[in-house]
Formats: C-alpha cells, structure tokens, sequence
C-alpha cells in the first residue's frame, strides 16, 4: 500500500498558503494507464467526463493519454478545444443546451449530441439546417436503473430530468425520420454516479440490448452504444484502494452488451478518473470545545469543497501533522462559511489536533475543484502539483 503523504510531502507543504488542491499526477498517470489497459483489448473507446474536473494541466495529461472528452456546457467544450482534444472525441449532454451552445457544437464539427428531448432534435434539426450543417445525434435514453447511489446522483430513474422515457422512443423515431439534419448515430445512458456495485451495470447492459433491437427493427442501424460513467472510488480506503478496478468494470459490459462488428462502445467516466489523485488541504484556525463537542474549525469550507454541504458526502480526513500518533479524540471538523450546513464531517476520530496543523480531505480530485465557489467573498482556488514540489 502506498500512501499519498509522507513526512517529505508534508514539509514541502509548510510554506504554501491553505487551503489548495493537492493533485498527485503520478497516482493520475497510473489510474488513466490501467484504464486505457483495461479498455483497449475490447476496443472500448472512453471519454472524460469534463464537469468532474476541469483543471487544464489535469485535463492536458487526460487528452495526452488518448482519452475523448464528454461535455456537459458550451464552457467545456470551448475548454475541451482549447486543451485541444479532438473534435471527433467530444460528445455534448445535457438536459437543457442552449441554441447558443448548440451553435458553438455544430461550428466545432463535435462527434454527436446526447439528446434528452424530442423538442431538443426540433431544435438542432433547425439550427443544423441555418448551416448547411447535419448534426450527428445519439438518443439519451432513460434506462429506469436504479444506480442504489444517494439519490442526488442517481439519474436514471422515471422520476429523473435526464434522458427521454421509453414510451415517447416512437415520437423520437418518427421525429429523426423527418429531420434532414440530423443523422442517427446511437443510443446513450447514463445511470448515476459512485456506483460500487456491478450488478447496477449489468442490469444496464440488459437495458441496451433491449433498446438497440428495438432501433433495429424499425429500420434504424445503431452505430454507437454509449453507456455513460458512474464507476464510482473506495472514499474509505483511498490509500488502499486508489485505482479502481478498471478490468472488473469493463468485463461486465464485454460479457453483457451485445456489441455487432460495426459497433463502438463508448464510456464517458469522470469520478473514476480523477477522484482519488487530489485532497484538499487545509490548516487547522482553532479548536473549540463545547459542551458536548469538540470542534476543528479549517481554512477550508464549503467554498472550496461543496461535496458534504451539497449530498451529505463523505470524505476521509487526516491529520497530516500528526501522521504517527495513535490516540485519537472525536471533532466535528467544520469550515468558516457562514453557514449550518458548512461542515465536513461529525464525530471524526483524530490525533489531538492543535492550531497550525496540516489537515488533508482526500478523495477530492472529482467534483471537487470545479464546484468551488466565491462566497463569503473567498479567494480564487489554489492548486499544487506533485511533479512541483521541492
Ligand atoms: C456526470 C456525467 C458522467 C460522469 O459521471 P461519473 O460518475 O463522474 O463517472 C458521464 N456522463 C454524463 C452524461 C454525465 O452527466
């Protein structure tokens, strides 16, 4: 097992100003290589899911490992450009794309639209025609899979905004049949997130096979099965568990999914990815001692990591200046935000902890960064590279 910090990182962390991103790039090259291995023999192609982190030199080691980019906003395709993957490995989703956005995706000649609505290809048909222009567009289909995730992050159930429901997929049909420009390239799903368990995957396999054939029989060759991300990071364990076990998740699709010679298989994973090569550092202001408990009270809050405040998630937090000690006390280690819900967890066994300490919230490279924002009037988030320290 090879932990994140050692004494060598920790003093190198002494001089920096708290809180930042620590992103450790060799844990990133590593976990990006495995996945690419674990890809490659069944000639799965994966994309980054860009919202989990945008971070330019973390996605510039992403795109230079090969990997397309999955884009959520017309701001993470332009990023996508700018870091320069390749147009014809970026796909664009979203439940609501604007027609400024969507004119942005066509201009940049994007490999295809996720769309979530019949009103949604109405539109793009529309401005695709404005350009001469045939968008490539695949149908984001609501799976009904229970991803058995926190239900913030499941997104593939009836009762979700994403996709479209099975029983409009005959509109959908008739819909792509009469637009000129729009070519039907295949189907998309996307199921949750953190998802640990891979029977919710198999299930979603099931699912696609289902939803190809019924495009087959009506004529309508599928071209691209894209089953979205979700594989979801050991938040417990992260020093044993760094990189997910890529291989597992992998064969449970090339078992599962019926996949013809003409087919490709995408995947668009994000958590996966990036979660476990970045903590948040922080340092200890004070210590506060209730009635009933016992607060560390950080440099760092909700501002910087929103994850806790947002869905009740959990980080691991260490005492980086105390890495040997072995009595431990109870603290509620909470942020300075003004407000309630500024917290990062309850009852955290620590080392006794004091003013000054160096504390790590692991875990943080996904939704982490990209969630940070300015109130309170915070500062501009900090990052530190591994490959910079002294
Ligand atoms: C968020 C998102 C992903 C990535 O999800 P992870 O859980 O981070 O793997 C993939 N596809 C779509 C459409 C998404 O919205």
């Amino acid at each position: 097992m090879t932990k994140m910090f050692n004494q060598d990182i920790v003093s190198s962390f002494e001089n920096k100003e708290t809180p930042f991103y620590y992103y450790d790039l060799s844990l990133l090259k590593n976990t990006l290589k495995q996945c690419a291995e674990a890809a490659n023999p069944y000639k799965f192609h994966v994309h980054f899911a860009l919202k989990s982190n945008f971070n330019q030199q973390i996605l510039t080691i992403i795109k230079e490992n090969g990997f397309g980019a999955d884009c959520v906003s017309g701001g993470e395709i332009k990023k996508a450009v700018q870091v320069g993957f390749n147009a014809a490995q970026i796909v664009f989703a979203g439940v609501g794309k604007s027609d400024t956005e969507i004119n942005y995706a066509l201009d940049q000649n994007i490999f295809s639209f996720n769309v979530e609505s019949v009103q949604e290809l109405e539109v793009i048909n529309e401005l695709a025609a404005a350009k001469g222009k045939t968008a490539k567009v695949a149908i984001r289909i609501n799976p009904n899979v229970d991803a058995h995730t926190h239900h913030y992050i499941t997104t593939g159930l009836d009762e979700n905004k994403f996709g479209i429901n099975s029983w409009d997929l005959p509109l959908v049909a008739e819909t792509l049949k009469k637009c000129a420009h729009l070519s039907f390239i295949g189907i998309h799903f996307h199921v949750g997130s953190q998802i640990m368990d891979m029977n919710v995957f198999k299930s979603l396999c099931i699912k696609v096979n289902e939803m190809q054939l019924w495009f087959e029989e009506r004529g309508m060759p599928v071209k691209v099965l894209n089953v979205g991300g979700g594989l979801g990071v050991d938040y417990q364990n992260p020093d044993k568990n760094p990189i997910p076990d890529f291989k597992a998740y992998f064969k449970i699709f090339n078992d599962f999914l019926t996949v013809k010679p003409h087919q490709e298989v995408h995947f668009e994973l994000g958590r996966a990815l990036v979660a476990q090569c970045s903590s948040l550092i922080s340092k200890v202001l004070y210590i506060k001692n209730g009635i009933k408990k016992n607060f560390v009270i950080l440099d760092a809050g909700m501002t910087e990591l929103m994850r806790p405040a947002l869905y009740q998630a959990f980080h691991k937090i260490e005492n980086l200046s105390k890495l040997e000690s072995e009595s431990q006390i109870s603290y509620d280690v909470v942020g300075p935000i003004c407000e309630s819900s500024d917290c990062f967890g309850k009852e955290v066994a620590l080392p006794e902890t004091k003013r000054g300490d160096l504390i790590a919230l692991r875990t943080t490279g996904a939704y982490g960064e990209v969630m940070a924002s300015a109130y309170n009037l915070r500062p501009d988030i900090r990052h530190v590279f591994s490959e910079e320290l002294s």
